[in-house]
C-alpha cells in the first residue's frame, strides 16, 4: 500500500505540474520571441467613407515564429494578456512602428491616423502615457494622430489612476476608440469619464447587412446612438461594396475591411497605399 500511495502521490505531482507548467511553457515561449523581436506589425488601412482616400491604419499584431510562421494574434494574444507579458510586447511594437514609420515623413498626409489595441492591463499604471509621448516625439507635431483602441469586452474600471490617465492622454491629443462596440455594454457615463472619441462597430453586425433585418436594426442603433453622442464611428470588417454604400447612407465616416485592403506588412502598406511624394 504504501508504494500504491507513492505511485498516487507521484502521478498527482506529475498531473500538478502538467497543468501549472504548460502555461508557463507558452509564457517563456513569448518571452523569448519577446527578446528576439519576433512581433512584427502589419498595417490594415482606415479609408473615408465619402471618397475612399486613406486616411490612416491599424495597426495589427502578427507573431513571426522561426518554425510555424507567421502566426495570427488570436492564438497568442488571450494568453499575453493573461501573463501580463502583452504590455512589453506592445511598447515593442510602438517603438518598431514609430522607428519604420517615421522612416516615410515625406509620404505621412498631415493628420495621419495610427491605431493600437491596447489592453485593459495596459491601463493600470500611466507608463502608457509616456510611451506615446515616445511615439509622437518621432514626428513632426500634428503629423501623426495617435489612436489607442480598447476592446468593449474588457471594460475598465473607473479608478483614480485610469481617470488620471486618459486625462492625460486627451490633454495630449491621443484618441481613443472603442473597439468591438455593439458586443460590451459601455455606458454614456462610461464615454464620457474616458474621453472616447470613436466608436468602431463589430464586423459581426457589418457582416449581417443585408441579409438579416435584425442585425441591421442594431447597426442602425449604434449609429444612431455614436451620432447622437457626437462620436466618429468607423465600421469594420467591411467587405462588400453593399455594406459600403449601406453605412456612406448612414452617415459613417470610415471604413474599414476587406474591401479596401487586408493587413500587410509595414514597409508593403507604406509602399502601396501612402501618396506619392509632392516633388
Ligand atoms: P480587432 O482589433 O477587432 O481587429 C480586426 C480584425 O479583423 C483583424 O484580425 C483584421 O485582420 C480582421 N479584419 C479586417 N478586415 C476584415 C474583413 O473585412 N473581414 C474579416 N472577416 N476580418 C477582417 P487580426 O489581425 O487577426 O486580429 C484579431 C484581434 O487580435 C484584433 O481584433 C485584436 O483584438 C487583437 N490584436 C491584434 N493586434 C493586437 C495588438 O497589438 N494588441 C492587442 N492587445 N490586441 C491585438
Ligand atoms: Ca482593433
Ligand atoms: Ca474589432
Ligand atoms: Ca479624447
Amino acid at each position: 500500500t504504501i508504494l500504491m500511495l507513492l505511485g498516487f502521490s507521484l502521478s498527482i505531482a506529475l498531473l500538478v505540474w502538467w497543468l501549472l507548467g504548460r502555461p508557463r511553457s507558452m509564457e517563456g515561449e513569448l518571452k523569448r520571441a519577446l527578446r528576439a523581436r519576433e512581433f512584427v506589425p502589419y498595417l490594415q488601412p482606415l479609408v473615408s467613407s465619402i471618397d475612399g482616400k486613406v486616411l490612416g491604419a491599424e495597426v495589427l499584431m502578427r507573431w513571426q515564429h522561426p518554425s510555424s510562421g507567421l502566426v495570427r494574434p488570436d492564438l497568442f494574444i488571450p494568453q499575453a494578456e493573461e501573463s501580463g507579458i502583452i504590455v512589453p510586447m506592445t511598447q515593442l511594437l510602438m517603438q518598431t512602428v514609430a522607428q519604420q514609420l517615421s522612416q516615410w515623413q515625406q509620404r505621412l498626409p498631415t493628420g495621419f491616423h495610427i491605431g493600437f489595441n491596447i489592453s485593459a492591463v495596459h491601463c493600470r499604471d500611466l507608463s502608457l502615457l509616456a510611451e506615446c509621448r515616445a511615439f509622437l516625439d518621432h514626428f513632426p507635431p500634428g503629423q501623426l494622430v495617435l489612436v489607442l483602441e480598447l476592446t468593449e469586452r474588457e471594460l475598465l474600471v473607473a479608478t483614480p489612476t485610469t481617470l488620471a490617465l486618459f486625462k492625460g492622454l486627451d490633454d495630449m491629443g491621443v484618441l481613443l476608440a472603442i473597439d468591438d462596440f455593439g458586443t460590451g455594454h459601455s455606458s454614456l457615463l462610461y464615454l464620457q469619464q474616458f474621453h472616447v472619441d470613436y466608436l468602431k462597430i463589430d464586423q459581426s453586425f457589418i457582416s449581417k447587412i443585408g441579409t438579416e433585418s435584425l442585425s441591421e436594426h442594431i447597426v442602425d442603433n449604434v449609429i444612431d446612438l455614436g451620432t447622437r453622442l457626437g462620436l466618429a464611428l468607423v465600421a469594420e470588417g467591411v467587405e462588400t461594396q453593399a455594406q459600403a454604400e449601406y453605412l456612406r447612407g448612414k452617415g459613417v465616416d470610415y471604413l474599414q475591411g476587406y474591401l479596401f485592403g487586408h493587413p500587410v506588412p509595414l514597409r508593403q502598406f507604406c509602399n502601396e497605399r501612402l501618396p506619392q511624394e509632392v516633388t
